[in-house]
């Protein structure tokens, strides 16, 4: 079982990935595919007249300040536009793609987060009416119950609070912990850079490996939200995923070179 979780940013090519997985699955291999919408939510906010709004944390984390009109334009684009356009993707190439949201049956579950510390011009703000939260549990029943039925889940946030609400969860911790909850093999990180660039945007620094114990090592390389990947790949190897790998999904075959250690390996 492989965790693939192919990221929302400008220049992902989903023809690709999804032709590269499909062969694969016809092959006989198993996946969950997750996948983002960041880009294309930011585009639909500014169409809509609700611009999108990011606040970075004291501890430097970036994240999308989500009020309820955010929640509702992210569900949108994520469970509608990117997860259909995924599953029709996947269908058009005889898979059987079934796409659903951490909502639905529950699968991604966390604790609701209704405020966040904003810095804004040097001064700590706290803003009130985040609809956001983390990941802290799987429920890998729906999930078994489709793999066991040969369908192929393609899975994105948001995910439920403990009181039902729906909550925008980071993607790439949201597979970490689902590689965790499979106890899946790989679980790769698919985006827009080569991997992990010890000197972002040069792609010739490229890390090609991390060793597992020593990934908080690297938070330091990654800027913004590449620092969430970090943080995911390093709760999934303390979780017993066997490898992590940060990849290329702009061309070719995404998932195949990943697998054959293209990219940044964490093992
Ligand atoms: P996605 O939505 O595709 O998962 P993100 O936008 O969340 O991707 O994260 C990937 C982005 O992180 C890259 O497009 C790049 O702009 C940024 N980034 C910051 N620091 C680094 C780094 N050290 N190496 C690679 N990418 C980085």
């Amino acid at each position: 079982m492989i965790v693939v979780k192919v990221g929302g940013s400008s220049g992902i090519d989903y023809d690709a990935v999804c032709r590269d997985l499909a062969g694969r699955w016809k092959a006989g291999e198993r996946f969950v595919l997750v996948h983002g919408g960041s880009g294309e939510t930011n585009r639909v906010a500014e169409a809509l007249g609700h611009p999108p709004k990011f606040v970075t944390s004291p501890s430097g984390y970036t994240s999308r300040f989500t009020d309820r009109a955010t929640l509702e334009i992210f569900e949108m684009v994520y469970c509608g536009k990117m997860n259909k356009g995924i599953v029709e993707r996947l269908q058009r190439l005889g898979v059987n793609a079934v796409g659903l949201s951490g909502l639905d049956g529950r699968i991604f579950e966390g604790k609701h987060k209704d405020s966040v510390r904003s810095v804004e011009g040097g001064k700590v703000k706290v803003l009130r009416g985040d609809h956001t939260g983390t990941v802290e549990k799987v429920n890998t029943g729906l999930i078994e119950l489709l793999l066991g039925a040969g369908y192929l889940p393609v899975l994105t946030p948001p995910a439920a609070s403990y009181e039902g609400v729906a909550i925008n969860v980071d993607g790439d911790r949201a597979a970490a912990a689902l590689a965790v909850a499979l106890k899946a093999e790989a679980l790769l990180l698919l985006s827009n850079v080569p991997g992990l660039l010890r000197a972002y945007p040069d792609e010739s620094s490229l890390i090609r490996e991390i060793p597992a114990g020593d990934v908080e090592a690297y938070l330091d390389f990654a800027q913004d939200r590449m620092k969430k990947k970090v943080l995911g790949a390093a709760e999934a190897v303390a979780g017993g995923v066997g490898r992590v790998v940060f990849g290329d999904a702009r061309a070719g075959e995404p998932v195949s070179a990943a697998l054959a250690g293209q990219g940044t390996v964490v093992s």
